[in-house]
């Protein structure tokens, strides 16, 4: 092997979930290397900076850290490189915009990064490695469950890429077509976190509900919950178009499918709806979200919305409003549309009418103002109740406190020195729009001795 056993690596990472995941495994990776982390990027003698591409923003913050970290290359002689969705979409246009990457590598590059790492160091060469890895032969990085020790909850990788083409998004030209991975590798990878300790995990992918890995979505979900140990499901992100009656059956009848719903709408007029090339109306959505709150009762629903598409007008806009009101989201992202390379809107953005950026900021602010009060509403309705928490470990903004999260996803600090893994019930004595805090009532699954308490970690 030729790295040295002192080397270390620090990642920065860009975005979704994906992302996080896709750091997760470089990591493994990279430990296989004998990196080992770095506890900052000063200290590092490998930077990578794994990237997102969805809206011009997040590539512009991925090039000023880019300028950051370029000092720290020439003090150390430190390795940069760039991975995720902008190394994907730019290739080799990234080495010309920043002369001191050593090398780029796309998200199916990931188990590559062994071989990279010899070219840039022996060979001294700047390599681009961004090649999509074949449907059928594409092997689904495995996580490492020994990473996941202690931790309360995880995510599981279930499929990549995107076989649809809403006309703002960019994803499917960074991340590629859709594959699944086939459901016994995923539940397998479920019960060795299990074994480590993890009692809920997360099911990702761009669009999970369209899984195909040799079962439907809804009976991966219902398989998953049902494995011995695990105590919560969530899955993100999904497509409206894909919200099964199969999968809301699961909500009604499994109890470990934590009842929170993340259904991305984007707009609340159909007219835009059309132009996104969403392939739902306003009313389908809403009844389809109609079923699943029938089915499960006290449902969270989130979303993401994008404002300021081409060509949307101000009824358009009030459209959005009205349904925010009449679905009464939890909480949810909302986002001004960013022109996108290679994509419909971003190539029709003049011919189908630009916004401009200051009705653009108006319209967000409009709705996150509306959005604010309702999720304030709805915390505030939790205030006296008693909740059960999953706890995660200690509040990052006092670490005397426990942080974790109600099966809707609420997050909650509260007294206490409980370890993470534990559930717990709390009563809830104060709320903001984003968060709960109260304090431990008592324990109703004590964590295993693999996790630890707030204090023993602090
Ligand atoms: N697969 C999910 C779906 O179908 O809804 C969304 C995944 S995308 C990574 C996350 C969110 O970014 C989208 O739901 C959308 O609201 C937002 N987004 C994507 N492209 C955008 C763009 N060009 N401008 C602004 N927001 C965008
Ligand atoms: Fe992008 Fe989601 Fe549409 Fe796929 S379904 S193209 S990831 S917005």
């Amino acid at each position: 092997m030729p790295m040295s056993a002192s080397k270390r690596y620090f990642i920065h990472t860009f975005g979704c979930q994906m992302n996080a995941s896709d750091s997760l495994r470089m990591g493994e990776v990279l430990s296989q290397l004998k990196y080992v982390p770095a506890p900052t990027v000063e200290d590092a003698d490998l930077i990578i900076v794994n990237t997102c591409s969805i809206r011009e923003k997040a590539e512009d913050k991925m090039l000023s850290t880019l300028g950051r970290y370029r000092s720290i290359k020439m003090s150390r002689h430190a390795l940069i490189g760039v991975g995720g969705c902008v190394a994907q979409q730019e290739k080799s246009r990234l080495l010309q915009r920043a002369p001191f990457v050593d090398f780029v590598f796309g998200p199916d590059a990931i188990g590559k990064l062994p071989q990279i790492l010899e070219r840039v160091e022996k060979d001294r060469m700047r390599v681009v490695e961004t090649a999509w890895m074949d449907s059928e032969h594409y092997l689904f990085p495995r996580a490492d469950p020994q990473t996941a020790r202690g931790k309360a909850t995880e995510f599981v990788t279930v499929m990549k890429g995107c076989d649809n083409v809403c006309s703002f998004c960019v994803v499917p030209h960074t991340r590629g077509r859709e594959v699944s991975r086939p459901f016994e590798e995923v539940l397998s990878e479920v019960r060795a976190l299990v074994e480590v300790g993890v009692r809920e995990v997360t099911l990702i992918g761009q669009n999970v509900n369209s899984y195909r890995g040799g079962i439907p979505f809804a009976q991966l979900l219902r398989r998953v919950a049902q494995t011995p140990g695990v105590e919560r499901v969530r899955f993100t992100t999904s497509h409206p178009h894909d919200l099964s009656d199969e999968l809301i059956e699961v909500f009604a009848d499994e109890p470990r499918v934590a009842p929170h719903f993340h259904l991305p709408v984007q707009s609340g007029s159909d007219r835009v709806l059309v132009r996104m090339r969403r392939d739902y109306t306003v009313k389908q959505y809403l009844e389809r979200l109609g079923l699943l709150r029938q089915a499960r009762p006290g449902i969270a629903i989130t979303t993401d919305i994008i404002v300021g598409f081409p060509g949307e007008d101000e009824d358009d806009f009030l459209g959005t409003l009205a349904l925010t009101r009449a679905v009464r989201f939890e909480s949810q992202f909302s986002f001004v549309f960013s022109p996108r390379p290679r994509t419909a809107a971003g190539l029709h953005e003049r011919e189908w009418g630009t916004v401009p950026h200051e009705v653009k900021i108006e319209r967000l602010e409009r709705l996150q103002r509306l959005q604010r009060e309702i999720s304030a509403e709805i915390m505030l309705g939790q205030v006296g109740r008693e909740v059960e928490v999953l706890v995660e470990g200690p509040a990052k903004h006092d670490p005397s406190k426990c942080f974790g999260r109600t099966p809707e996803n609420r997050t909650v600090s509260f007294d206490g020195d409980t370890p993470s893994g534990s559930t717990v019930v709390v009563a809830i004595h104060a709320a903001s729009p984003n968060a709960l805090r109260g304090s431990q009532r008592r324990v109703l699954q004590p964590a295993d001795g693999s996790h630890r308490s707030a204090r023993e970690r602090c």
